[in-house]
């Protein structure tokens, strides 16, 4: 399911296969595909070279198509690389988190049945899956291979990648992509956000994850361009590098963390700034633009389907929204709910033909499980998860109204309201509060009475330094609820 409901976007295309696609563009090409900032130089030719000797590693080993090789590595141009062999191979690349530790890994391989894993010479792992190595530096036994392998005859409805969902409430499920998935997703990328071959994207994201990973790597392989990449997100070195970019994609805090360095000099040589995977705050884009003279590009998206939605390249980028549908992409608002329907949607929940038909309808649309609605301009405008809704005394709450308010408090840096168990209520709305100050609760509790119903005034405000986040930038709320569940006894 998915592909069916649009096959325009593959009109004109010769290639069957992701494989097809990259092929013709790389195999003999002695362009430089990335630059790294350690100086070294890689190819087309060699990167798709890099890409055949990790397949016949694999091959050699025993790998067959629609095997699961997972991974997890310190992000490097071999990494990168090791999709595209997966991709030659016919394998299907199963990325995990760095951050993920070793029983977290062994639930995965085992969830994935997983061929091979591929890890680190320094981490120890238990498991059955073949082990291969491949160091920081890029080097390891799954670069042991020869260079000669030919293409696996894979279709556009062949799943090229399981990326795991980051679980945030329950075990993470494996979101199946096909090639058409991911195929589809660049090319609408490039041509809503005008990637070419002049483009040189500065890559600083983590490239275990769909925005680094799939949106990064894609769209400049596909258009022709070039990577700067960068190992690690450090403010510094980005800013020392902005002068040799075109573009470059980054999670809200990216930009926060950006801004004290930012300047009309310094960024005057980018056509584009993308800003996805978290909200970014409006007024994060309202001082960029000050500074910068640049407005930044929000766009929406998940691992389960990709890019839906990005703000317009030409006419206005309206803060707080995230634009429009991508082509060949359908958003509908059900009930307060985004549901997204194109060939950007995954094909299901790896071995979860429950969750997968609780979340897809018959007729192709996914439930994303966030919560928005079409502005007045006719911008998409995402209003908080629908599994963050606080049911307290029966009534309903959406913590992304009541941050808002807390946010807008002096002193505040930033908020996360959260429902924690409570014997009347059920749920308590509950904030915690990210500040450098003394505030006062009582006081701030009695501000927010004036503006808000009593019912969604949080009984008690936790205090904090910063909240926790993860290398995506999203707050962290399951581990807040976990940490406080028996704040109220
Ligand atoms: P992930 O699967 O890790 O990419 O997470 C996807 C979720 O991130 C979405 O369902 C949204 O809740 C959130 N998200 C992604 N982009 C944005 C955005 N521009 N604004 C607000 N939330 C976003």
């Amino acid at each position: 399911m998915g592909t069916q409901f649009s096959s325009a976007w593959k009109s004109g295309l010769e290639a069957t296969n992701l494989g097809q696609l990259l092929k013709s563009r790389f195999e003999s090409s002695n362009a430089v595909f990335a630059t790294c900032d350690d100086g070294r130089k890689v190819t087309r030719a060699q990167f798709w070279s890099i890409a055949g000797r990790m397949a016949s590693t694999l091959t050699s080993a025993g790998a067959k198509p629609g095997d699961r090789i997972a991974i997890q590595v310190e992000k490097s141009i071999e990494a990168l690389a090791l999709f595209w062999a997966c991709v030659r191979g016919g394998f299907i690349f199963l990325p995990l988190n760095t951050a993920y530790t070793p029983s977290e890994i062994s639930y995965f391989l085992n969830d994935a049945e997983a061929f091979a894993f591929v890890v680190d010479p320094k981490k120890q792992i238990d498991t059955t899956a073949k082990i291969f190595t491949l160091d920081d530096a890029g080097h390891g036994t799954i670069l042991d291979g020869s260079e000669d392998v030919t293409n696996a005859p894979a279709t556009w409805d062949d799943i090229a990648a399981i990326l795991y969902t980051s679980g945030t409430t329950g075990r993470s499920k494996g979101a199946m992509l096909t090639h058409a998935n991911l195929a589809s997703n660049a090319l609408a990328l490039i041509d809503i956000w005008k990637f070419t071959a002049d483009d040189v994207l500065l890559h600083a994201l983590p490239v275990y994850h769909t925005h680094g990973l799939f949106v990064g790597m894609n769209t400049v392989l596909l258009s022709g361009g070039k990577l700067l990449f960068h190992r690690k997100f450090n403010p510094e070195a980005i800013i020392s590098d902005l002068h040799k970019a075109t573009a470059f994609m980054g999670v809200p805090t990216f930009y926060t963390r950006l801004m004290p360095h930012v300047t009309r000099d310094n960024t005057r040589d980018m056509r584009l700034f993308v800003s996805g995977s978290a909200p970014l705050l409006a007024e994060t884009h309202t001082e960029f633009e000050t500074r910068t003279g640049h407005a930044i590009l929000e766009r929406y998206g998940m691992t389960e389907t990709n890019m839906i939605a990005s703000n317009p390249y030409d006419g206005a980028r309206r803060a707080g929204t995230v634009g429009f549908p991508l082509p060949h992409v359908e958003v509908q608002i059900n009930d307060g709910m985004i549901e997204v329907r194109g060939p950007n949607v995954f094909q299901g929940y790896w071995r979860n033909p429950e969750k997968t038909r609780e979340d897809k309808r018959d007729n192709g649309f996914f439930i994303t499980g966030d919560l928005g609605h079409i502005d007045a301009h006719g911008y998409l405008v995402i209003s908080g998860r629908a599994k963050d809704l606080i049911i307290t005394g029966g009534f309903n709450v959406y913590p992304k109204e009541i941050e808002e308010v807390i946010d807008a408090l002096p002193g505040v840096i930033e908020s996360a309201v959260i429902g924690l168990p409570h014997k009347d209520f059920g749920e308590a709305v509950t904030a915690v509060v990210a500040t450098h100050d003394v505030l006062d609760e009582r006081t701030l509790i009695d501000g927010l009475k004036i503006k808000l119903a009593a019912f969604k005034v949080p009984k008690r405000i936790i205090f904090v330094t910063e909240l926790p986040r993860n290398a995506m930038g999203k707050v962290q709320k399951a581990e807040l609820r976990k940490g406080h569940a028996g704040f109220y006894g």
